[in-house]
């Protein structure tokens, strides 16, 4: 939410803390320090965040980086806040301990795990420490080459995936396309210049579709609130990668977005578009019914109209988008009372339960906090249970499905790549088409032209995407 809230009398006493801590401390860019910690705190407030987190927010560097101590937060703002800067500085010490970008980007998975351990007692901290790396990622400019590159790297691996997994929709696209723009600013300017230009092209036919849809809804009695939205840059990077690069398959580039009152109209407003347009096949998606897991709510059609235009509709309540745009963000500002008293008690039980996971999470660092074991293992398959990263030898990173094998990765990379693999080298050792890759390989495949697509590499596979490119590879042949 937007409306601009009145300091309290605790957050007015943090800022003077922060203030005096930071004192004499200047930033990169040459401005006082005390500058980021109000960044964060305007982005907290931004989010609809609870006063302790925005207590904690303002004073979250003070323990780590000034003469401020943690017993004497505690003492001036009690408890909780105490613990959210805690949890924040441990964060902080776990990264420092990442040497170098080469022996930091494989262990990520341990990392990571590290990372959500310290502060799985309280999701409030990954939410601060979220809109600490936004400030930060901000103003990357003023970092010398190298350092961009390590930060822009790990924003793009780990914070803009947190806050998918938060469903944090708009922090996700702000953090990965500036991330992005740093990790390959060539990629970037090509790409944001392609939906410019096809956003220009389009507009006129996509006003013309949007006054029809306007006029049938209003004969039909629906509120309704209409827009468009343009593809983020690294979605688009992300989605062309899983076509071959193909753009004919991306049809979402610019969509049509339609908020309506409750969840009756979306899919009476659904039925109402596929009475005006024809429905593609196989592309109508009712998130509604079941949702994403990150617990994201739309119902998604992809329509081609009389002149032949393709366009997506995303159709949802206004809660619905309040929580794609927030995320669980947004369930602290519906739930504030509710939840802080929840956290007191350390539940959290009225979570979506497509964001059971954070439970979880929280009752394994309580485990561990009490000498009792946990199935750490476990635990990373439930917060990344479809992903893993893995590295091209140019260091671009590609994500794949939990268990994809070295075609699977051959055939994201391109159809000719993938139909003359003759092997395969990982971590630059020879492996085989049969080692399941892991989060953080280094994936080189080699290939010769001679080379012909076998069908037994259909055991070898295990992504729809690749499945089908193979097929066609055998048809063709
Ligand atoms: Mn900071």
């Amino acid at each position: 939410m937007n409306e601009k809230r009145k300091d309290t009398a605790r957050i007015r006493q943090a800022v003077d803390l922060a203030t005096a801590a930071h004192e004499g401390q200047t930033r990169r860019t040459g401005e006082p320090y005390i500058i980021h910690p109000l960044a964060v705190k305007k982005i907290l407030e931004e989010w609809g965040m609870d006063e302790d987190t925005i207590v904690a927010g303002v004073l979250h560097d003070t323990v780590e980086d000034t003469d401020v101590t943690l017993e004497q937060i505690k003492e001036e703002f009690g408890e909780s806040v105490a613990q959210l800067v805690d949890g924040v500085t441990k964060l902080g010490k776990i990264r420092k301990n990442m040497k170098d970008l080469d022996t930091y980007l494989p262990e990520t998975k341990d990392n990571f795990l590290r990372l959500m351990i310290a502060t799985g007692n309280d999701i409030r901290v990954l939410i601060i420490k979220l809109a600490d790396r936004l400030h930060n990622a901000r103003t990357l400019s003023a970092l010398p080459p190298e350092k961009q590159k390590k930060i822009a790297l790990e924003t793009l691996e780990i914070f803009a995936p947190l806050a998918d997994r938060l469903n944090m929709g708009r922090a996700r696209v702000e953090l990965a396309d500036l991330a992005f723009s740093y990790v390959d600013p060539k990629r970037y300017a090509y790409l944001k210049d392609l939906i410019e230009k096809t956003n220009k092209q389009g507009e006129k036919a996509l006003k013309q579709i949007e006054k029809e849809v306007s006029e049938l809804l209003k004969k039909e009695k629906i509120e309704f609130e209409i827009s468009g939205r343009v593809k983020s840059v690294y979605s688009l990077h992300k989605k062309l990668a899983k076509h071959d690069q193909n753009m004919g398959e991306i049809y979402d580039l610019v969509a049509l977005r339609i908020i309506v009152p409750d969840i009756t109209s979306c899919y009476l407003t659904m039925g109402l578009l596929h009475s005006l347009y024809t429905p593609m096949n196989g592309r109508i998606k009712d998130y509604i019914a079941v949702p994403k897991q990150n617990g994201y709510q739309s119902l998604h059609t992809t329509v081609i109209t009389k002149n032949k235009k393709i366009v997506e509709f995303q159709i949802r309540t206004r809660e619905m988008h309040e929580y794609a745009e927030r995320g669980l963000a947004a369930s602290f500002y519906y739930n504030e009372q509710k939840l802080t008293e929840n956290y007191k008690e350390g539940k959290i039980q009225h979570l979506p339960t497509n964001l059971l996971w954070i439970t979880e999470l929280q009752d394994a660092a309580a485990k561990l906090r009490d000498g009792k074991k946990v199935d750490l293992k476990k635990l990373r398959l439930n917060l990344f249970a479809d992903k893993i990263f893995v590295y091209t030898p140019k260091g671009d990173i590609i994500d794949l499905p939990k268990g994809s094998l070295p075609l699977d990765f051959a055939f994201r990379l391109h159809s000719e790549i993938g139909s003359h693999v003759v092997g395969v080298k990982i971590n630059g050792k020879m492996s085989n088409l049969n080692r399941k890759l892991e989060h953080g390989d280094v994936v080189e495949i080699l290939t010769s032209k001679n080379q012909t697509p076998k069908s037994s590499w259909l055991d070898k596979i295990i992504t729809p995407h690749a499945r089908q490119k193979l097929k066609q590879a055998l048809t063709r042949q």
